[in-house]
């Protein structure tokens, strides 16, 4: 099987798909919001979590990880990767187990962010805004995308997979991770037609409340089949948590954009909030 990109508008049509999925579903949210927002106060907010992402794209993905999917072929073509071992004669099976492999990847790599101190400075930046909208889905520090591109090229390297099937899941899933975060209001009968196999929106926005025991479990991406297979799933009880954020980073200071890149070093963690001592759900 060819190992380099696919084909040669592979990058542009990533670029594309990327692009015009966010246009979509600023419209849809724009059009059934969930939570009603002022338009002065959501343009800073958007403002904000775009400007961080232009710098951890621009680091992490534009240097990074279009480096990083130009890897010579040669560094797939180990012995003991898994990929070589399995009879898959069939590109059409090696991509949909490699999508399948990345999905659980990415789905450890979050869980690892919850569990090691350092690694939850970061990931707290993501989970410090206190509104949700599809802005949300870009509030990433440049660490955490840098370090998630190179896990996931690590295990595609160490399984032979090649490199972009990983920005393949991410053309396939982006609109649902988008969905996840929207301010769309979604219908729960939606919302349970996608839950026994995807991470429905209601799911992921269980994920961002602010209660700890509430925000350490649901770590899927895509597919919600790994939290159900070891046991890290929570059923939500509403379509998003009263509140949502992080303990000790609700204050503006953590929302602009120098208080999102230097939140690693400055946080000091208070995940201590009990579901007692925190408000009910809607
Ligand atoms: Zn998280
Ligand atoms: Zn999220």
């Amino acid at each position: 099987m060819e190992q380099l990109l696919p084909f040669a508008g592979f990058t542009t049509l990533f670029l594309v798909v990327i692009g015009l999925s966010f246009m979509f579903m600023f419209w849809v949210e724009a059009l059934f919001p969930l939570v009603s927002v002022q338009d002065k106060h959501q343009i800073k907010h958007v403002s904000s979590n775009f400007g961080l992402w232009v710098i951890a794209f621009v680091f992490a993905d534009m240097v990074v990880g279009i480096a990083l999917l130009n890897l010579p072929d040669h560094l797939y073509q180990i012995p003991f990767g898994l990929f070589y071992w399995l009879p898959l004669n069939s590109s059409v099976l090696l991509i949909f187990i490699g999508v399948l492999v990345v999905d659980l990847f990415s789905y450890l790599y979050h869980r690892l962010l919850h569990k090691l101190p350092w690694l939850w400075r970061i990931h707290a930046v993501h989970h410090s805004d206190t509104e949700l909208d599809v802005s949300t889905t870009i509030r990433t520090h440049p660490a955490e995308l840098l370090l998630g591109n190179l896990w996931l090229t690590a295990a595609c390297i160490l399984l032979g997979i090649p490199i972009w099937v990983n920005a393949l899941h991410e053309i396939i899933f982006i609109p649902l991770i988008l969905l996840q975060h929207s301010n769309t209001r979604v219908s729960e009968k939606l919302d349970k037609i996608l839950r026994p196999v995807f991470v429905s929106p209601f799911v992921h926005k269980h994920h961002h409340s602010i209660i700890r025991e509430q925000h350490d479990s649901n770590y899927g991406i895509g597919l919600l089949i790994w939290d159900r297979l070891l046991n890290t799933y929570q059923v939500p009880c509403s379509q998003i948590p009263q509140v949502v954020g992080v303990s000790g980073m609700q204050d503006a200071k953590w929302q602009s954009i120098t208080g999102m890149l230097l939140a690693p070093f400055r946080y000091k963690p208070q995940r201590v909030l009990e579901p007692s001592a925190a408000p009910g759900k809607i």
